[in-house]
């Protein structure tokens, strides 16, 4: 089944994002777990989520993608950045217990000039000390996002994610598996060429990454050119991208079955011809 959706406003709870998916022909959704500024979340009203789990699994909605504030930075100078992230994210994951199976999305953060190889260690280290504190490994998925390369972001190759991972998984107490969000924009700001060789970028990101780790795709076009670093979405088929690349994304036999998350400068009526195009090219 094609699982498509779009990134929603989370102010009227889960329910309300649920019955907005379904209306614009959408199966999956990506919210902000809080303002993407960061600050506190509300509350979680326990009867609308309990609600929308029998209505996500009446209505064949799901797996939802939380994305956490993209001003978090595990990787920042500055100690109380840090701290902030890090309660931050521990926060998130403790809501996302009240929906099991859910996807949880990061920017791994920007090392601000302190090098790569330190951003990765705060990263790492940052994930093992919240994991570290559950008895039991998360019933969330915690994906890493491939990113633009825009400053100093970490996480732009393949192998830089690669190294979070495995620093992150050898010092857990519990098996856990660290997964990858592909951000179709990001990779290609960041310069893998996802339009003249899909395959390519595909067996790449098996060798470095392994396959099995790839949890979801945020379907975006890009306004610049490959290996810009510039990280500014656009709508499908109104970028450098273009749509012929981005059917070919949805019906790769390898990706085909992840679900898909669109990330363009729309409303939800953009949102609803955008799903309705891309399911109109679907094999
Ligand atoms: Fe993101
Ligand atoms: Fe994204
Ligand atoms: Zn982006």
């Amino acid at each position: 089944m094609f699982k498509i959706g779009c990134h929603l406003s989370s102010a009227g709870g889960y329910m309300a994002m649920g019955q907005t998916a379904r209306a614009i022909g959408a199966n999956v959704f990506q919210f902000f777990t809080r303002n993407p500024r960061g600050g506190a979340a509300k509350p979680i009203d326990r009867n609308d989520v309990r609600d929308f789990i029998a209505y996500a699994e009446k209505e064949g909605v799901g797996p939802i993608l939380a994305h956490a504030p993209y001003t978090l930075n595990a990787a920042g100078a500055d100690e109380r950045v840090r701290e902030f992230a890090e309660s931050t994210m521990a926060d998130d994951l403790k809501r996302l217990e009240l929906t099991p199976g859910a996807l949880y999305n990061f920017h791994p953060g920007s090392h601000v000039g302190q090098g790569v190889d330190v951003g990765i260690q705060l990263i790492s280290s940052m994930l093992v000390r919240i994991l570290s504190r559950l008895d039991v490994p998360p019933a969330t998925s915690i994906l890493l996002e491939t990113m633009a390369g825009k400053g100093s972001e970490v996480g732009r190759t393949f192998e830089e994610l690669r190294s979070i991972i495995d620093a992150t998984e050898a010092k857990l107490p519990y098996a856990y598996r660290i997964g990858v969000c592909l951000d179709t924009c990001h990779v290609w700001d960041g310069g893998y060429d996802i339009v003249s060789d899909l395959d390519g970028v595909i067996a790449q990101f098996d060798s470095v990454i392994g396959f099995d780790r790839l949890k979801a795709i945020h379907l975006n076009d890009s306004l610049n050119v490959r290996d810009s670093h510039k990280d500014r979405h656009a709508c499908i088929g109104k970028g450098k991208i273009g749509l012929d690349a981005l059917v070919r994304v949805i019906n790769h036999p390898r990706l085909r079955d992840l679900p898909f998350y669109l990330e363009t400068p729309n409303d939800l009526d953009g949102y609803r011809d955008e799903i309705a195009l891309l399911s109109s090219h679907r094999d």
